[in-house]
């Protein structure tokens, strides 16, 4: 059976990581509204525009824009693979259009998988972090560093980049607007008894496994 989940947690927590992991190994589909946002940026859009300096300075985009782009989203036919929810919601606004957008799609959220990790250590992953410039795969300049120095290990690409936000500062605004206003979505999944806590501060392998036995379990 496909399983839709969300991976929760910090910035840095690891949800980018752990979300590439199960699209290689269990072909689901990874929602990062980071990912689309930046496509966005990228792409000069409209929606890109407005969403850029909000993005660089780590505040959050406004749930408008955020709830129109996952909708579109889960309209694509790959969705019934099971999707990984990395990043959304993020806000008590975002989880009940997610409800409602489950309900009218007829999609189940089967677990909300909340990455317990040490905000000390977080900003140190995150200033290390950099991703491939070609399938976005996560590394780190010491925690994981791609197996051949200089190529992707999914992909074989040569070419990586790192992110304007991955800066001190805007971490710190990160961090701070993931306690003010997305840790406080918790107690919504817990009433509906679909949350699982992991620790996120194992190996990237130790909180694979953990993930693995709960979609097995
Ligand atoms: P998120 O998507 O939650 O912001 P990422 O998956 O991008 O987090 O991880 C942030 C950084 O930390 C990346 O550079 C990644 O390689 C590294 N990282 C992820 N998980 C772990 C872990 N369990 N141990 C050490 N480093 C990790
Ligand atoms: P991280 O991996 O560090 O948790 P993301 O890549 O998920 O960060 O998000 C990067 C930035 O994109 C956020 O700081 C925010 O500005 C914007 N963003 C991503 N997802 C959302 C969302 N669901 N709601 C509002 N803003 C978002």
């Amino acid at each position: 059976m496909a399983l839709n989940i969300i991976l929760l947690g910090p910035p840095g927590a690891g949800k980018g990581t752990q979300a590439s992991r199960l699209v290689e190994e269990r072909g689901m589909v990874q929602l990062s509204t980071g990912d689309m946002l930046r496509a966005a940026v990228a792409a000069g859009t409209e929606i890109g525009l407005k969403a850029k300096a909000v993005m660089a300075a780590g505040e959050l985009v406004s749930d408008e824009i955020v709830d129109g782009i996952l909708s579109a989203r889960l309209d694509e036919d790959d969705i019934g693979r099971g999707f990984i929810l990395d990043g959304y919601p993020r806000t008590a606004v975002q989880a009940a259009s997610l409800d409602r957008l489950l309900a009218a799609k007829g999609l189940k959220l089967h677990h909300v998988i909340e990455l317990e990790v040490d905000e000390d250590a977080l900003v140190d992953r995150i200033t290390g972090r950099f991703t491939c410039a070609r399938c976005n795969t996560p590394y780190h300049d010491r925690y994981k560093l791609p197996q051949t120095p200089g190529v992707c290990d999914v992909c074989g690409s040569t070419e990586f980049k790192r992110r304007p936000d991955d800066n001190e500062e805007a971490v710190r605004t990160r961090m701070a607007e993931y306690r003010a206003k997305t840790a406080p979505i918790l107690p919504h999944y817990q009433a509906q008894g679909i949350v699982r806590r992991v620790d996120g501060m194992a190996t990237v392998d130790e909180v694979s496994a953990a993930i693995g036995a709960i979609l097995d379990g």
